[in-house]
């Protein structure tokens, strides 16, 4: 087998929920329980979604936490995550969907505002478009022609419409969508940027990854992440999904609750060590029900294949206990 290699991949949208940290824990377990390598790439490529100063949060607590990458682009000397704003720049993303136009799976697509517009219908009460294919039969002067007057275009991938596409995660088992529910899908923007589901594609598989660790609310999305594999005939990594946090009354932690971040979990006086043991096991139940962990425990006991698939809470009165353990 070839050497296990994880990768946490945040977009720097807000402060470090604790959900975040556990999943850049639960990679860094991975890698290094096989002695493998762990990777920190920044997902920035959503303009509309960077928040100022995230990034500078994201390693801090990593730092903080003892979970550092082990290899990236050098950086004032020491070694940087990567950074897909950058890869950007390098114009990694576009070569590789014009090696999908080129394979027949992609095409260029001109349609308006106003046509996006008119495609537009409500499904399950949600109003959303549905591509119908148009510009896959624009032939090839007329795209020539359209590109040379710098008419707008998204490089949209060309699903099939019929049969079935599943998707195997070792934590929820298989998982299988109807293709007529895959839309022909984005993968670069009009401002030339990539979608984030084909960057984070892309750059799995540039990046060697083995073990695909995130949270679960990626698991519905995930089929077409797949659908992008087979289109370039990729091999497609190991999923592991992890399961929900909700607080105590079983609703999902929001963010503004006061105790999802780890900044402000070590605000409160919360150790970083109880923290991360914490963290650990909110979804994770070791096999001789041991509660106290050091982080090299953890990458000795830690085993993906005993994630749990139902909903974890967080207990503030666990985490309380834990702190006082150390
Ligand atoms: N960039 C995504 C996020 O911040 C990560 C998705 C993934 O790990 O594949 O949530
Ligand atoms: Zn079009």
């Amino acid at each position: 087998m070839s050497k296990v290699r994880t990768r946490f991949a945040p977009s720097p949208t807000g402060r470090m929920h604790v959900g975040n940290l556990r999943t850049a824990l639960y990679a860094y377990l991975i890698a290094k329980h096989e002695g493998g390598d762990f990777i920190l790439r920044i997902e920035d490529t959503d303009q509309e979604r960077y928040v100022e100063g995230a990034v500078e949060i994201i390693y801090r607590t990593l730092e903080k936490t003892g979970l550092i990458h082990d290899e990236g682009p050098d950086k004032d000397g020491g070694v940087g995550p990567y950074v897909q704003s950058e890869r950007q720049e390098k114009g990694i993303y576009l070569e590789y969907a014009k090696q999908l136009i080129e394979k027949g799976e992609a095409y260029y697509c001109f349609c308006d505002k106003e046509r996006l517009e008119s495609l537009k219908q409500t499904v399950a009460g949600k109003e959303i478009i549905i591509y119908d294919k148009h510009c896959l039969h624009l032939s090839k002067e007329e795209i020539e022609e359209k590109l040379a007057a710098g008419v707008p275009y998204v490089i949209r991938q060309n699903n099939p419409q019929t049969g079935t596409t599943t998707f195997e995660d070792e934590i929820y088992g298989t998982i299988e969508v109807d293709n007529a529910e895959l839309d022909d899908m984005i993968l670069i923007k009009s401002d030339g940027y990539p979608t984030y589901n084909f960057a984070n594609v892309v750059d799995d598989h540039l990046m060697g990854i083995t073990h695909v660790v995130r949270g679960n609310e990626y698991l519905s999305s995930s089929p077409k992440y797949n659908r992008l594999y087979e289109a370039f005939g990729w091999e497609v990594p190991v999923y592991v999904h992890c399961p929900l946090i909700t607080n105590e009354e079983h609703q999902k932690l929001s963010k503004r609750s006061g105790h999802s971040s780890y900044e402000d979990l070590i605000d409160q006086g919360f150790l970083s060590e109880a923290v991360i043991n914490f963290v650990a096991l909110l979804g994770w139940s070791p096999a001789d029900n041991r509660e106290i962990f050091t982080l090299d425990e953890l990458v000795k006991a830690f085993d993906y294949h005993h994630i749990n698939k139902s909903p974890a809470v967080f207990d503030m009165t666990k985490l309380k206990w834990m702190n006082g353990e150390y």
